[in-house]
């Protein structure tokens, strides 16, 4: 081919790209540039042509940020990243930019190309997400997730500061009585009175959540002492107690609190947060109307945590643990049942305890967790799921299965490897495989787990982040992460249909996957409507009561018609 029209060629594949192109000189004047480039800046070619790279800068990044971006770029020949640039217009937007040196004979450099992407749509979806994800919308408070994390944020600034704090559980008592005579209208209304007059309780450094229905949660900022945080807690099961009044009656409820005290009860999160539940568990039990300290419980809990490990134990041996399969099919052919676009299966696990009792994973999988027999029991999970799927695929009727994996299997320091055993050993195609991790799987230690990510699925095995919308929903992460998918959670599935909320996340969720190739899950799906709706999102897969509960691997199989 003529060098002549080898650059017609080239030019073309310019013209046609729908990313920005542009060509510079080592010293960054411009000297080439395509279509989409106008578009994305506003500037016409020639406006463009011979000037210099810098005139799209925005301003809104430091002198350092372009001074590493130079240093990548010399080093390494390539660079990668977010930038703010400026339009013809004035205004700022975000685009995702590629730069690639081009090197003379002698290594200098003779060309940049920078390859760019508007990300503004993607932005604002993540905005809309990370605002509704993190509040609620009654009452406007943080939710479960940014409690979670500003919980995190303390342990941290503790850490350093050596300071002490607490963190409380409020759930209210007889609100359900309220809500079930009165109607759902008059409990939102107390809702909100209720965080009122619990905000009055609180210096304005403490953060108040509401972490579910009727239950709110609070961290007291820098305690001066211990029993500051009993004297909290008492002034607010007071004031809760005090009458309301709803559309002209009168409401009468009260409070419980359990309160768990940094460092005393824990010096992470999770044992803070588990440390509250079991002391509002006790507050309770105890008769309502009361606060309870998280210390003392902790022998009980530990006793019976205990008792189920060894019962597990011993169910592994005998073979009580079972694995339910749950289709997915390809929404634009779901219909109840699974008799079109059947495209995969999720394994759930079940404890079959007695002959036909099935205890569900909700009530066994946080104590494998925290003791560490989840790895045993996980690896149980994978082979057998992998021995289904082979026989499958053996038969001619090859279905993905998609496997849970616990954060704490991460840990376990040779997960590749035993993929990659239970791939060998079955001898299953591992593009039928799909492992499903939760956004606190990986955010523990991202570095890590993505270093581990990247090998399994370089086993052929894909990924997808279970629950997605839950936890820390962020571009940063998705960009990083080796993912195929995102399963977005049932909560948002649920209540797509009954307010604004549910469906935006969804919808913002669905048009972020697809900027960024990732095809989309829907769990929990149980009605047309929802099913109706997250087909016209472009949703890919269903999965939910709608079309079929988890079944047992012979009713699966009979389903598929293999038996
Ligand atoms: P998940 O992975 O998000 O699984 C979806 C859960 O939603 C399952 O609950 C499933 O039975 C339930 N579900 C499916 N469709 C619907 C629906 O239309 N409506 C409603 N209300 N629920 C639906 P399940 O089986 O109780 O499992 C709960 C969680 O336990 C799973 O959530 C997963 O995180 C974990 N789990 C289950 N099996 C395993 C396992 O083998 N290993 C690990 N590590 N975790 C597992
Ligand atoms: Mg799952
Ligand atoms: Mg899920």
């Amino acid at each position: 081919m003529s060098a002549n029209s080898e650059l017609l060629i080239f030019k073309k594949i310019l013209e046609n790209t729908s990313e920005a192109v542009v060509i510079t000189d080592p010293d960054g004047s411009i000297l080439e540039l395509n279509e989409a480039m106008s578009r994305m800046t506003g500037f016409e070619r020639e406006e463009m042509l011979g000037r210099n790279s810098r005139m799209f800068k925005s301003g809104r990044h430091s002198h350092d940020f372009y001074r590493e971006l130079w240093e990548t770029l010399t080093a390494e020949g390539h660079w990668e990243g977010e930038i703010w640039d400026r339009r013809k217009d004035g205004s700022v937007y975000p685009k995702w930019q590629t730069i690639n040196v081009v090197r003379g004979e002698s290594g200098e450099a003779v060309n940049y190309i920078g390859v760019s992407t508007d990300i503004t749509v993607i932005k604002e979806a993540e905005e809309k997400l990370n605002h509704l994800a993190y509040h609620d919308p009654l009452t406007g408070l943080p939710n479960r997730m940014l409690f979670s994390d500003r919980v995190e944020h303390e342990v941290a600034g503790a850490r350093r500061t050596g300071a002490l704090f607490a963190v409380l559980y409020v759930d209210l008592d007889r609100f359900k009585h309220v809500n079930d005579s009165l109607g759902h209208v008059a409990g939102d209304t107390l809702l909100v009175q209720v965080a009122d007059r619990i905000k009055e309780c609180l210096r304005e450094s403490d953060t108040l959540c509401r972490v579910g229905g009727d239950e709110f949660a609070v961290v007291l900022q820098n305690l001066e002492r211990e029993e500051n945080a009993g004297m909290v807690a008492q002034k607010l099961v007071m004031r809760v107690s005090q009458r309301f009044e709803i559309n002209g009656k009168d409401v009468n409820i009260g409070a419980s609190v359990g309160i768990a005290l940094y460092p005393k009860d824990g010096v992470d999160t999770d044992s803070l947060l588990r440390k509250a539940d079991g002391a509002l568990y006790n507050a309770k039990e105890e008769g309502k109307g009361l606060y309870r300290y998280a210390c003392g419980d902790l022998e009980r809990v530990n006793r019976s945590r205990l008792e189920i490990e060894g019962r597990m134990h011993r169910a592994l041996e005998r073979g009580e643990f079972v694995l339910l399969y749950q289709p997915q099919v390809a929404s634009p052919d779901a219909t109840p049942g699974f008799d079109y676009g059947l495209q995969g299966a999720e394994a759930l696990i079940r404890w079959q305890s007695e002959p036909g009792v099935f205890v569900c994973p909700g009530e066994f999988l946080p104590v494998a967790e925290d003791t560490g027999f989840i790895a045993p029991l996980g690896d149980w999970v994978l082979l057998q799921a992998c021995r289904d799927a082979k026989r499958w695929e053996d038969a001619g009727r090859p279905v993905q299965v998609s496997v849970n994996v616990a954060p704490r299997q991460f840990d376990t320091g040779d997960f590749e490897r035993r993929v990659a055993g239970v791939l060998e050993t079955t001898g299953l195609s591992p593009a039928l495989l799909k492992l499903e991790v939760t956004e606190s799987g990986f955010m523990r230690n991202i570095g890590r787990v993505t270093d581990i990510m990247n090998r399994i699925r370089a086993l052929g095995v894909t990924f997808a982040i279970d629950d997605f919308g839950t936890g820390y929903s962020s571009m940063n992460y998705l960009n990083r992460l080796p993912v195929d998918c995102l399963k977005i959670d049932q909560s948002f599935v649920r209540t797509m249909n009954d307010g604004e909320s549910g469906a935006h996340i969804v919808s913002a969720i669905v048009s972020m996957a697809k900027a960024f190739g990732l095809s989309t899950a829907a769990e929990g799906v149980e009605t047309f409507d929802q099913l109706r709706a997250l087909q016209e999102f472009g949703c890919d897969l269903i999965q939910g009561f709608l079309i079929s509960r988890p079944v047992s691997t012979e009713d699966f199989e009979r389903y598929i018609g293999l038996s």
